[in-house]
């Protein structure tokens, strides 16, 4: 089956364009022409990839932007015009995955949906093993590139944070206490303490959580009096 791309845009001439090179290509595509009939559509017809102008009658993209983000995380490409650099940060802070500034072209636009749609391939429901990227609310896991991306940004972490991530995302929902996480993410011969997972925690949370407070942390939770886990995914 052809992959389902949704693509809103008001600008009727603007989303033909896009509908004509993506069919060409082979992929389903249908047009909403403004944000609450994308909404509508989106949970109907469970596209692939959405395609997502942020100047848009009824809804902005922004705000379906929000809700689409609270069901699914398939890609999701912002249309942004050429002098609106704040609506690309404010896209992506959204969850968007990528943008695609106006006037773009259009053999430009089906290779970003070709790539988008390649990499959430790779993507895993929750329970099998043989995983290459581990896919979390916002937050992407590549477990082959070794990266770690939220909403589309990159985020830095340290060998040690990835591991320590990856260990609990492999086995979320396991709470783990730290003598385990030494022992299986620093190794035997690891001269460290409790403390070394503790702040390390702390660390990885500060850098892929919204707020970092182990109250209000969504990925890493702590299981008061025993240890730390990965939270339960949401079925993708
Ligand atoms: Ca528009």
């Amino acid at each position: 089956m052809s992959p389902r791309i949704l693509v809103v845009e008001d600008e009727k001439p603007i989303a033909e364009i896009v509908k004509f090179n993506l069919e060409r290509e082979g992929f389903s595509v249908e047009l909403a022409f403004n944000g609450r009939d994308a909404l509508d559509m989106a949970i109907r017809q469970l596209p692939d990839l959405v395609i997502l102008d942020v100047m848009l009658p009824k809804l902005d993209g922004f705000q379906v932007l929000t809700e689409l983000r609270r069901t699914t995380g398939n890609p999701i490409l912002m249309l942004t015009a050429k002098e609106g650099e704040s609506d690309k940060v404010r896209g992506l802070e959204l969850g968007a995955d990528d943008y695609i500034t106006k006037p773009f072209s259009p053999r430009e636009l089906v290779a970003r949906v070709k790539a988008h749609l390649r990499r959430a391939q790779l993507l895993v429901v929750p329970g099998e093993k043989d995983v290459s990227s581990l896919l979390c609310d916002r937050l992407v896991i590549d477990l082959v590139k070794y990266e770690v991306r939220k909403g589309g940004q990159p985020i830095e972490l340290t060998v040690r944070e990835f591991e320590l991530l990856k260990y609990l995302a492999l086995n979320r929902g396991r709470v783990f206490d730290r003598e385990h996480l030494l022992k299986e993410v620093w190794g035997y011969n690891y001269f460290g303490d409790g403390r070394t997972v503790d702040v390390t925690i702390r660390r990885l949370r500060e850098k892929i959580e919204d707020d970092p407070s182990a109250n209000n942390a969504k990925y890493v939770l702590t299981r008061r009096g025993v240890g730390y886990y990965f939270r339960e995914l949401d079925v993708v």
